[in-house]
């Protein structure tokens, strides 16, 4: 028997469990699909942003891997529950274990956890189905006991003493640092000349530095040829400036970007089209291609953050509440942190881009050992540099890597969305010791 709901969300997620927690405040029927009883509350409370930051604070403490790891199972486990009970013990809300597809442009068929399948059709559907982790085609790579993504590196049973990382991005380096404080031999392989993709190339260089400083090897233009997994190894083969070399480890995260979870939804069934990267296309209400379904998070294509599928959150819910101007037009200014240590984090465009925009950009850069909090804390690594609009004196972009820059990125946002000249940052008044009074020496 098919069972209708006024609203389905498929995929328990950030922006899908906000809305549904939303929808029950206003007394309607939601109906929450999960394919895992281990992802109620989706990917960043369970295998993605909080676990690898609680690993990483606790390597940092001094914690062993076996402790570090029961802890953040731990963790894991209360926010699990916690998010589970904050949909399933609303009246208006149910929650159903099970792997949605669609058959048809409103109707789904769910293979239940348990077994068997349910139909159901909904008036209004949201995708927020996720992303899962890319596998580059490389002969012999497959996932198995020694080739991992970071979810089953998160819960190894014992530090791995040699550890190869494929992808010298966001995912691939706050690993490979994390590791490395466990007292894992760790090499990152990465095939672009600089690590963390487009990264201010001075900045990048910093924290290649101070990677190999804390003994983490980073093999940079590397390509990997061939992978070949045995009992108590990985064998890695990979060529570096024309020569081909062999290397064993215990294991290899591969941290290669993560793509839209759309393979498995049945969307060729419905009149939901895809982009050409594979993700939901949307428009910028966040609608796709069929009237009252939506695509929330990391299916929609956009930034892969947690705060990102929020803000869809609040794009939909400005369309059924509100007046429907919200969109992701508005959303010029996302500042994004990699927890390394120092942190990085940066907002807008590099000094590249916008000479790409066809600026040429004032701009301003300040090393962190010239800041006093930066002595204090016993950690004067980093840099500060920002870069201004020469017309109007905006601030069009920064990069801090240094102490507290996952929170200062934030002041640096908050002026850009503000349209504030970058000499109000340099003349206010800052609390003392402080990394923010930083800015009043970086735009002088
Ligand atoms: C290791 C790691 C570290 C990260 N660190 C950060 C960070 O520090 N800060 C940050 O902002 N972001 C971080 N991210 C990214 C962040 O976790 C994601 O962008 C965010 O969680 C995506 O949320 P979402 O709403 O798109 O859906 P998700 O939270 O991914 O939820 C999707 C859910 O849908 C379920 N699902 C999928 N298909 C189906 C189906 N067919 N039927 C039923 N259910 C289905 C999945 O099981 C999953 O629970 C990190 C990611 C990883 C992997």
């Amino acid at each position: 028997m098919t069972k209708h709901y006024s609203n389905i969300v498929v995929g328990f997620g950030k922006g899908g469990k906000t809305l549904a927690k939303f929808l029950a405040s206003q007394h309607e029927e939601v109906l929450v699909i999960e394919q895992s009883n281990q992802m109620y509350g989706g990917t960043c409370i369970n295998v993605g942003c909080l676990p690898s930051k609680n690993l990483i604070l606790n390597g940092q403490k001094g914690l062993p891997f076996t402790e570090a790891t029961e802890r953040r199972a731990e963790m894991t486990a209360q926010l699990r529950n916690k998010n589970y009970h904050m949909l399933a013990d609303e009246p208006t809300v149910t929650v159903l274990d099970g792997q949605a597809a669609f058959t048809g442009d409103h109707t789904l068929q769910v293979a239940l956890t348990t077994g068997g399948s349910e139909e159901v059709t909904g008036e209004r559907i949201f995708i927020n189905t996720g992303a899962t982790p890319i596998l580059p085609t490389i002969p012999g790579l497959k996932l198995g006991k020694r080739v991992v993504t970071s979810t089953e590196a998160m819960s190894q049973p014992d530090r791995p003493q040699r550890l190869a990382i494929l992808g010298g991005g966001h995912i691939g380096l706050e690993f490979a640092e994390m590791f490395n404080s466990y007292g894992s031999e760790v090499t990152v392989f990465d095939h672009h000349d600089q690590l963390l993709g487009r990264t201010e190339p001075e900045v990048a260089k910093l924290v290649a530095q101070d990677l190999a400083d804390d003994g983490i090897h980073v093999a940079l233009n590397s390509e990997l040829v061939k992978v070949a997994e045995s009992a108590d190894q990985v064998h890695i083969t990979y060529r570096q400036k024309g020569n081909e070399r062999v290397a064993d480890f215990d294991l290899l995260l591969v941290a290669t970007g993560r793509q839209p979870n759309t393979a498995s939804l049945g969307l060729e069934n419905t009149g939901i089209k895809l982009t050409s990267r594979g993700a939901v296309q949307v428009d910028d209400h966040l609608r796709t291609t069929v009237p009252n379904v939506w695509a929330l998070g990391d299916v929609n294509g956009g930034p892969q953050f947690t705060y990102i599928s929020l803000d869809d959150f609040r794009i939909v819910k400005d369309q059924l509440f509100g007046d429907g101007k919200r969109s992701t037009s508005d959303r010029l200014v996302v500042p994004h942190s990699t927890f390394l240590t120092p942190p990085l984090a940066s907002v807008g465009f590099t000094e590249q881009e916008a000479q790409e925009q066809g600026k040429e950009p004032l701009v301003f850069k300040l090393m962190a050992q010239a800041i006093p909090k930066a002595r204090v804390m016993e950690d004067q690594r980093g840099m500060f540099k920002a870069i201004v609009d020469p017309q109007n004196h905006e601030i069009l972009g920064a990069t801090i890597y240094a102490d507290e820059a996952h929170e200062l990125i934030n002041l640096f946002a908050l002026a850009m969305k503000g349209h504030l000249k970058y000499e109000l940052l340099r003349d206010m008044i800052y609390t003392h010791p402080t990394m923010a009074e930083a800015l009043n020496d970086l735009f002088k």
